[in-house]
């Protein structure tokens, strides 16, 4: 019997839709290219540490569907992120928040900060246009000099002038002393791991899994197969042959060590915003979940210009890429044997929450 969908990829938006659809007594077959489920959301033990082999995965979420999705299949453990930032000779606190504002310039308390935000800061009489004008009417030149524009552009591959504001607006900008990176009301880790996570999800009788599947040589097979839909979490541009052209992701080689020490840094994240530093970012993953051991395993994150074989990371938000991607869409609207999802099928900065939600909403309105 045929199932009424295949979902390509069973990252979290295809987690997320198979389950809902699952639990509304539709079949769903899973195709998955890797040997593992999870997509990239899977993580490898090195003994008694989770490894998130394509960087850290931390649920953070305000939203009430996310958070009552999550919490059916694991319970939080309570890690929270305040990452660190080592530039130049310092190390600052991130989010940019009084922390932050003390160790850049020594002030105590929110007045003495906000009066040197205002000898820093730009005033503007428009939107910000990009993401420089952005950051310095919020936070300022120093701020930006040593904290923003480093790690921007070695993350984007492009100047912070030509980068859109919201891009920034990701990070809070707090007048208090919360180290928090995300100020969501529900966040951290699950407890017995990501792995654990994506196993309970897939634990449904209407749900099956193929492995090592590339949907795309098996094409013929799988396209036209579901009785009512294919879901599509792979490239958009990938799925249609590149016809209107290739759209530009930004990627990261993530290069895993093991060192036979204690600890390196003493904390989770550490950010490193320093131009002439390849890497933006490397996870001490013992920090996590407060292991026990006498090594450490770190990864760290180096941007890379996307190409064919890499892993698409983050769509870069060009006005060339919009309008290539809208062309997509227009032909997908037409298509009523597809849909589309995730970050790569939609092109869309998701974080993991946002992912959950999507997949959720669309079984919700195909089922
Ligand atoms: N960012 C920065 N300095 C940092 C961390 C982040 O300038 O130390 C900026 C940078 O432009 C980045 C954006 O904030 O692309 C969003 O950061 P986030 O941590 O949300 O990125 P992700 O975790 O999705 O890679």
């Amino acid at each position: 019997m045929n199932p009424d969908f295949v979902v390509v990829g069973s990252g979290m938006s295809g987690l997320a839709f198979a389950r809902t659809a699952a639990e509304k007594g539709f079949k769903v077959l899973i195709l998955e290219q890797r040997d593992h489920p999870g997509g990239m959301l899977h993580c490898r033990w090195e003994e008694n540490v989770e490894v998130h082999s394509h960087g850290p995965h931390i649920f953070h979420t305000s939203s009430a569907k996310a958070w009552s999705f999550f919490s059916q299949f694991a319970q939080l453990d309570g890690f929270i992120n305040s990452p660190i930032a080592v530039a130049k000779e310092g190390v600052f606190s991130l989010p940019f928040s009084m922390y932050t504002f003390n160790q850049m310039w020594g002030v105590r308390t929110p007045e003495e900060a906000k009066a040197k935000l205002k000898e820093q800061c730009i005033e503007l009489d428009h939107e910000p246009a990009n993401l420089k004008e952005k950051a310095l009417a919020a936070v300022g030149w120093d701020i930006y000099s040593l904290l923003i524009k480093g790690y921007t552009e070695k993350q984007w591959g492009r100047s912070c002038e030509e980068l859109p504001p919201w891009i920034i607006g990701r990070l809070p900008l707090r007048m208090t002393y919360d180290a928090r990176y995300f100020s969501d009301r529900w966040q951290g880790l699950p407890v017995d791991g990501w792995n654990a996570f994506i196993d309970a999800v897939l634990c449904h009788p209407n749900i099956s899994m193929l492995y090592g599947v590339d949907f795309f040589e098996h094409r013929d097979e799988f396209e036209h197969m579901a009785n009512k839909m294919l879901i599509c979490t792979a490239p958009i541009d990938k799925f249609y042959g590149h016809s209107e052209g290739m759209l530009q992701w930004r990627t990261l080689n993530f290069v895993e060590e093991r060192h036979e020490v204690e600890s390196i840094y003493g904390a989770p994240v550490v950010n490193w915003p320093d131009k002439d530093v390849k890497w933006t970012r490397i996870s001490e993953w013992k920090h996590f979940r407060k292991n026990e051991c006498p090594f450490t395993v770190i990864t760290k994150e180096i941007p890379a210009a996307w190409k064919e074989g890499m892993d698409p990371l983050y769509p870069i938000p060009t006005t060339e890429n919009k309008e290539l991607h809208s062309l997509y869409v227009a032909r997908a609207l037409k298509d009523t044997h597809v849909a589309f999802l995730g970050r790569q099928g939609r092109y869309r900065y998701l974080n993991i929450d946002q992912a959950i939600v999507e997949g959720i909403e669309l079984a919700e309105s195909l089922c």
